[in-house]
């Protein structure tokens, strides 16, 4: 058998188990709220064309209309002003959206403070344990976030100071951007912490992620099904062309 048989094969007897990592989308998906002197992103919403009724009588189908930064997506280097000539989200070769991924768990640390980063001795104490961040590979931050997925309100976080989410330090971020990563995954509404707007500079990940040509993954769920180490992620955006990100299916194949 070829590698790839076997890894068909392997899916398909559940040897191999495929994880959904992705929130659902509707209309009560939560989106990020930027201050308000500031373009705001939109729900994602769904229009009936027909459903089985006068305007088509055999078939149901929709037009939908969102943000492409809504729900689980992925943030292309071209969102960010640093990564603005580094490439849209159509033009993101298709075998860098497959690679190994990694998990850092700080949930016990989020869980006790809401506004917790991910600082440069985090990142070493892992590899220690763990060995070298993967080439080519997703680094995945768990915070147990995406319990909160369901309810935007509590996903927010928020008081009169902005939301208190989860993210990373400046300086995790440019530890982070001058590795051979594919990029940063989360299970928040962005890559950076709910305060990131006020840290210096403001949004650090963002900032140095995309500005060295990585990508974003955010709203990610089911991490706690990953081990540390060992996964395979497949993250799926739409080509859309000149786009700055885009909704995304996202798989991870773990080995049982
Ligand atoms: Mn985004």
């Amino acid at each position: 058998m070829t590698n790839l048989t076997s890894l068909a094969a392997e899916i398909i007897d559940g040897s191999i188990e495929v994880i959904d990592l992705t929130s659902p989308l509707h209309s009560g998906t939560p989106i990020l709220q930027l201050p308000p002197m500031w373009g705001q992103t939109q729900t994602f919403q769904l229009e009936e064309i027909s459903r089985y009724d006068d305007r088509g009588p055999a078939w149901y189908w929709n037009n939908f209309r969102t943000g492409e930064h809504t729900g689980t997506h992925l943030d292309a280097p071209n969102h960010w002003v640093t990564g603005k000539d580094r490439g849209d989200v159509s033009q993101i070769p298709p075998h860098r959206l497959i690679g190994p991924a990694v998990v850092i768990d700080r949930l016990a640390e989020s869980t006790d403070d809401p506004d917790y980063l991910l600082d440069v001795a985090d990142l070493e104490d892992w590899q220690r344990r763990h060995g070298p961040l993967p080439k080519a590979g997703w680094l995945l931050f768990r915070t147990g976030w995406s319990d909160r997925g369901d309810d935007p309100e509590r996903y927010a976080n928020a008081d009169d100071q902005g939301s208190h989410t989860p993210g990373m330090t400046h300086a995790a971020a440019m530890y982070l951007a001058a590795t051979d990563l594919l990029g940063v995954g989360v299970e928040t509404v962005g890559t950076d912490a709910g305060q990131a707007f006020g840290f210096e500079p403001p949004f650090p990940c963002h900032q140095a992620i995309l500005g060295a040509g990585k990508y974003g993954l955010t709203q990610l769920r089911n991490l706690e099904k990953l081990p540390v180490t060992g996964a395979v992620l497949i993250a799926a955006p739409l080509p859309i062309v000149s786009g700055s990100g885009s909704p995304a299916r996202v798989l991870a194949l773990v080995s049982k």
